[in-house]
């Protein structure tokens, strides 16, 4: 066997229900938090009030931080910062997609005392997903509550933020990026709306499907691979046709927890950083979707590449007498979840398109590929 490294430090919560354990939670963490969300009377205005309630029986103050966007940002960052800093309080919680969550663990993380980040400054000190190294001496902690099944942000050490300044979006990488407790209650997903439902789900397929092409993979995270990619062919297509599924539900937070903890240890491949330029560029443009956008494309060039681990996938999720290729089940899942229309939807501008295919980052990539990889991107946005 080869050798691995895996680490997973989060102490993961799952099940229906598990939100109410809050109560137990959060007195150790101290006797005020900072809640950072989407707006307060948005589609979540019922998770946020039972949380106040939990919260509030136990005696723990909640600041309301609701100012997340999609595609979040670092303003977003600094402002929760300040509001954290304004009210002296003793851990963060977040509640949310994976928009929500990375937010609130960069508040936690990045958490100082004159509330000024120098991003430029963190993106290069926190570049390196496996290294263990010391947190800033005044980091918060952080706890997570998913509210979408797709980031696996509950379960990795990775935080994503848009500089919109600059239109990049840029992931920050620490061990204590990983949350103190995540709580993954499914109940909490049933009302993730449709689009939402299978950009997330895709996102979560793509975790376990490209860290088990990767080089990085252990005995135990390509079973975890394995497992969720099963789930999400299964489940995400149950979630769609009847939200209220809470069995599908269910299955697919588990997918999206695993997929996590196989990206978490695993890494990514060329979709993300494709995806994400398309995101820092148009921040409309769901982070799943964006990886719909690229997927076709980049199955063609990688099945050749990596036959045999695309035949292994293929041989566990689908039935003995299909022999169809991998490409062709990823192709028609997109197709089955409507993701196969993510690039109309889009609706990319002339000129998005060429601040997608002239972006930098393309260039190094894989520096002795580069005319594939535009190939590729340009392949991807052509209607
Ligand atoms: P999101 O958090 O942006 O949420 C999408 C939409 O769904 C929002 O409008 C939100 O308000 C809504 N929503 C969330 N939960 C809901 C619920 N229970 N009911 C109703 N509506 C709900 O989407 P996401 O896909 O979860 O997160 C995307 C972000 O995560 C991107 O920035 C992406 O780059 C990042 N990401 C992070 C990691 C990581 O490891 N940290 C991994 C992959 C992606």
């Amino acid at each position: 066997m080869k050798s691995f490294n895996f680490f997973m430090p989060s102490q993961i919560r799952f099940g229906a229900g598990r939100i109410n354990e809050l109560s137990d939670i959060s007195p150790s963490l101290g006797k005020s938090c900072l809640m950072v969300s989407r707006p307060v009377n948005g589609s979540q205005k019922e998770t946020y009030a039972k949380i106040n309630g939990i919260l509030a029986k136990v005696g723990v103050s909640v600041v309301h931080f609701d100012e997340i966007v999609p595609n979040p940002t670092t303003e977003g960052v600094e402002n929760g910062i300040k509001k954290a800093l304004n009210h002296q309080v003793d851990f963060v919680l977040g509640v949310g997609g994976g928009s929500v969550m990375d937010s609130a663990k960069l508040i936690a993380f990045l958490y100082t005392k004159d509330a000024k980040v120098d991003w430029d400054q963190a993106i290069d000190q926190y570049s390196n997903p496996f290294a263990i190294t010391d947190k800033p001496g005044s980091a918060l902690p952080f706890v997570a509550v998913s509210t979408t099944s797709g980031t696996g942000s509950q379960s990795t050490q990775a935080a994503v933020v848009t500089d919109t300044a600059n239109k990049n979006k840029v992931t920050i990488f620490h061990a204590a990026l990983f949350p103190s407790v995540s709580i993954v209650d499914p109940e909490l997903m049933l009302s993730v709306p449709a689009q939402v439902t299978a950009a997330t789900g895709f996102d979560a397929f793509t975790h376990a499907f490209e860290s088990y092409l990767g080089n990085l993979t252990s005995p135990l995270t390509e079973s975890m691979s394995l497992q969720a990619i099963k789930i999400v062919f299964d489940y995400l297509p149950k979630a769609i046709a009847d939200p209220s599924d809470i069995e599908a539900r269910t299955q697919l937070a588990w997918a999206d927890t695993l997929a996590g903890m196989c990206l978490a240890n695993g890494g990514a491949q060329l979709p993300h950083p494709l995806g994400e330029i398309i995101g820092g560029i148009c921040p409309r443009v769901a982070h799943g979707e964006t990886l719909a956008i690229v997927y076709p494309e980049f199955l063609k060039y990688k099945e050749p590449l990596a036959q045999e681990k695309f035949a292994k996938v293929a041989a566990y999720i689908s039935a003995s007498d299909d022999e169809r290729p991998m490409s062709d089940h990823i192709n028609e899942l997109l197709e089955k979840v409507k993701l196969s229309e993510a690039l109309k939807r889009s609706k990319i501008t002339k000129e998005e398109h060429h601040q997608i295919t002239e972006h930098p980052l393309l260039n190094v990539l894989q520096p002795d590929n580069v005319a594939q990889i535009k190939s590729i991107m340009s392949n991807s946005l052509l209607v």
